[in-house]
């Protein structure tokens, strides 16, 4: 497949679909809204699709690729206005990009590696001003799932305590070369303050979280057993025989917090 940069070809195992549809690449700068000065941040900018609006909007950007063709091309295309770490965003250390800096985030994700990466990226969550991300669109509906859907499980509650997260709207296949075969969406993700959050171990939540959901049929009575008993679950003001799905995230903070 033939595309922007001459003679590269699309690299699935880099999960490379690239915006082609100026429409949506529109769309999509004109709901990040990129201003003059801000430290925009996008990863994978791919064949510059997006970096070109946010350079537009925003006077520079960084970006994170992995791929060593697409980076040494980037470095070439944009050599003044675009900073280019030649990296996996996956294993980068966040705390030392742009330290002490707000940092708007922006990124069509690679598929394959998208949930990892959204927790990878809470690490900087306390001084990101916002997150724009392209994903799949059954991904974006389980973030944004409310108690009670079948999508609403542990991807929402964790992502749920700490951000405030937004759909925006779906963007066809066809808007992207190669086209993939699923529908994709733009989530507005903005990290909550650190004052308003929940006090907890988080490493307790995640773990009752996961335990909540790792059966999601079963009563949180029987789900919980290796960690909470039934005493301690009542206690929290949670019925046990509830299941994970009815439960909001207030809810598994107070669970966490049993005997913590
Ligand atoms: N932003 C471009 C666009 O919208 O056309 C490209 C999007 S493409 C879906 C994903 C991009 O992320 C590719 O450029 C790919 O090489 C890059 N990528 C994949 N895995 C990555 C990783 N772990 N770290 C950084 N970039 C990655």
């Amino acid at each position: 497949m033939q595309n922007g940069l001459a003679g590269h070809r699309a690299r699935k195992r880099f999960g490379q679909n690239f915006l082609h549809d100026e429409h949506w690449i529109e769309r999509i700068a004109r709901t990040i809204d990129a201003k003059p000065g801000e430290t925009v941040v996008e990863i994978g900018p791919g064949q510059a699709a997006l970096t070109r609006k946010m350079i537009a909007d925003a006077g520079h950007a960084t970006a994170i690729e992995i791929d060593r063709d697409l980076a040494a091309w980037l470095k070439e295309t944009f050599p003044e206005t675009l900073t280019l770490i030649e990296a996996d965003a996956l294993k980068l250390d966040w705390n030392k990009v742009y330290p002490g800096k707000a940092l708007r985030i922006v990124g069509n994700l690679p598929y394959n590696i998208s949930s990892p990466l959204l927790f990878h990226l809470m690490t900087v969550a306390d001084r990101v001003i916002d997150q724009h991300f392209m994903l799949q669109k059954e991904v974006v509906d389980r973030m944004v799932a409310t108690p009670g859907s079948k999508v609403y499980g542990r991807l929402s509650v964790m992502l749920q305590y700490r951000y405030r997260m937004q759909k925006m709207f779906d963007v066809p296949p066809g808007a992207f070369t190669p086209a993939p075969k699923v529908t994709s969406s733009i989530v507005r993700m903005a990290p909550k303050k650190v004052d308003e959050l929940l006090p907890v171990d988080l490493e307790r939540f995640a773990v009752i979280v996961a335990a909540a959901f790792n059966q999601r049929r079963k009563t949180l009575r029987n789900a919980l057993a290796k960690l909470l008993t039934e005493e301690d679950i009542k206690k929290a003001g949670v019925d046990p025989a509830l299941r994970a799905e009815a439960l909001d995230v207030e809810a598994f903070v107070r669970l966490a917090r049993i005997n913590a």
